[in-house]
């Protein structure tokens, strides 16, 4: 079912003087000199499944995506080659973006005409200073709509198996935080007396490190010390944990557990549920971290095979694909269209769409595909490719063609600007006239620090091409890393890839024996398996 159209607020609208029609406007570009809008999108709690349909559409139409820390790392995978993606948030307690910076930010690309997406955890206006950005937005008389999100509090404590409210022992919920900061304007102390009085469940976000005084404050001020308390860290994603214990007893099993942000922390007789309804398998990878370096979009497919084993997968794209302009190439002079990627696909689509045409524009020319993925991409337009070879490599879909009837005589291959000159070469070879059109380049894209921090001490760090593995030693050589841990497993798609890494000394431990996605997952957890006896 197609997500509702946005609701638009005519008062927002009356506000901003955009133009009559321009109104529903969802992500194509404005008339020159509009204001642009701002959707405050909820992303979920970690889990990408808990996207809503809204957000994924939103994300793949925005001009400009503004992030924070706790979003899903598949958030992004959807975002359009030419949206520009900046985190926001907290880098590991150190730097912050300040919220004020945020803003500034925010306000300046939407006034600028730009489709601003702001992505944050969990649901917009729960403990997420949604309000505080909508109410500048209003103040600047720049038009917003707010997609709520699933919230962690209920989302975390559903995953553990804690419904917030149940018959017979909670029929009140109330989200509370555990980050009070009374030197920070604006926020007060908790009220303990009221919240032991409560009657019902209290979710306590951001309380990890507060957890001892929070218990102690509560049984103090009346809430039984033997009160039923689950701690649920990393809710929803990879690795999640549930930490049970009573009011009493909470605070040093955390500690003892070393849990740690982000959680949350469930009082009340429903966190006892958790015993008997947890429901959430670990998966072969559990436990495992993963490091995934290819552009976002090319590595969605990958990190969702891993999370879905259980890995938790470390997004740290190291390439991005920045689309080429140019006019739409003349396809019917072709016999052959050679697609080599994904990226390659949607690059020319969408020159495709920016000459008004559709795939009807390859009717009637063969089109081959370098392997799976890329075959993937072109059935979501709708094209079947005529050849996909065995062997997922440019010397493969030279084998493949080799045969073809009728002989190829005019080929295209569409591209990126770098590519390797094997299926050109061959072509030609075989009296093809051939012409390459480059339709993207590859540029390096730095990771947030963290995230490479975090990438160069996986279990794993999975590389899925020849240039990759270049960014990612360029990106890692950065004064402020330490390189490589010498404890992460290198794993290959294939010989060009492994041999990229040996030149830069990095030896793989595995590679595939298929040079596919679904190769690599497979000898990665083939190893894991060995490596955990
Ligand atoms: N707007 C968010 C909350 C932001 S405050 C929401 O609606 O969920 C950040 C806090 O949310 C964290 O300190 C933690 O308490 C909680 N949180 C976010 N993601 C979580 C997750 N995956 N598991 C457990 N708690 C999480």
């Amino acid at each position: 079912m197609p997500a509702p159209e946005p609701h638009t607020d005519p008062q927002a609208v009356a506000s901003t003087s955009r133009p009559a029609g321009a109104a529903n406007r969802s992500g194509d570009s404005p008339p020159a000199g509009a204001p642009g809008r701002v959707y405050l999108v909820g992303a979920g709690p970690g889990d990408p499944g808990l996207l809503t349909a809204r957000a994924l559409r939103l994300i793949a139409t925005a001009d400009v995506i503004l992030y924070d820390r706790l979003i899903p790392s598949a958030a992004l995978d959807g975002a359009r080659a030419g949206a520009e993606v900046l985190f926001v948030g907290k880098e590991g307690g150190g730097e912050s973006v300040a919220q004020e910076q945020t803003q500034t930010l925010m306000l300046a690309r939407a006034q600028a005409g730009s489709m601003v997406v702001r992505l944050k955890g969990g649901d917009p206006f729960v403990f997420g200073r949604g309000g505080e950005e909508a109410l500048a937005l209003r103040e600047a008389g720049i038009a917003f709509e707010v997609v709520p999100g699933v919230t962690s509090g209920v989302a975390a404590a559903a995953y553990a198996g804690i419904p917030v409210t149940h018959r017979g022992r909670a029929t009140a919920v109330a989200l509370v935080t555990g980050h009070t900061r009374e030197d920070e304007p604006g926020e007060s102390a908790l009220d303990w007396s009221a919240l032991a009085a409560f009657p019902g469940t209290l979710v306590v976000y951001m309380g990890v490190r507060q957890l001892p005084q929070i218990a102690h404050s509560l049984i103090a001020a009346g809430r039984p010390a033997g009160e039923p308390v689950a701690v649920v860290e990393r809710g929803t994603l990879p690795g999640q944990r549930t930490v049970r214990g009573t009011l009493a007893t909470i605070a040093e099993l955390a500690k003892a557990e070393d849990v740690r942000a982000p959680a949350i922390t469930v009082v009340g007789a429903v966190a006892e549920l958790a015993g008997e309804l947890s429901w959430l398998s670990p998966g072969p990878l559990a436990g495992l971290t993963v490091a995934v370096t290819r552009a976002r979009a090319a590595a969605s497919g990958l990190a969702t095979r891993l999370e879905s084993l259980g890995a938790r997968v470390v997004q740290a794209p190291v390439i991005r694909t920045v689309p080429l302009p140019g006019p739409a190439p003349e396809l019917a002079q072709y016999d052959l269209l050679c697609l080599t990627s994904p990226a390659g696909v949607a690059a020319l689509f969408e020159r495709l769409r920016a000459a008004d045409l559709d795939a009807r524009a390859l009717a009637g020319v063969r089109v081959a595909a370098i392997g799976p993925g890329t075959a993937a991409a072109l059935a979501e337009h709708g094209i079947r490719a005529d050849i996909v070879p065995e062997r997922f490599l440019a010397e493969g879909l030279v084998a493949a063609l080799t045969d073809v009837q009728p002989p190829v005589r005019r080929a295209l291959i569409a591209r990126a600007r770098e590519g390797r000159e094997v299926l050109p070469d061959a072509l030609r070879t075989q009296g093809a006239e051939v012409d390459v059109l480059a339709l993207y380049e590859t540029v390096a894209e730095s990771p947030p620090a963290h995230v490479l921090h975090e990438a160069l001490a996986a279990d794993y760090i999975a590389f899925t091409s020849a240039s990759t593995v270049r960014f990612f030693a360029q990106a890692a050589e950065d004064p402020g890393h330490a390189g490589l841990s010498p404890d992460t497993r290198i794993v290959s798609i294939g010989p060009i890839t492994s041999e990229a890494l040996r030149e830069r000394g990095l030896e793989p431990h595995v590679e595939a024996k298929n040079h596919n996605l679904d190769g690599l997952v497979r000898v990665l957890l083939a190893d894991a398996l060995t490596q955990t006896g």
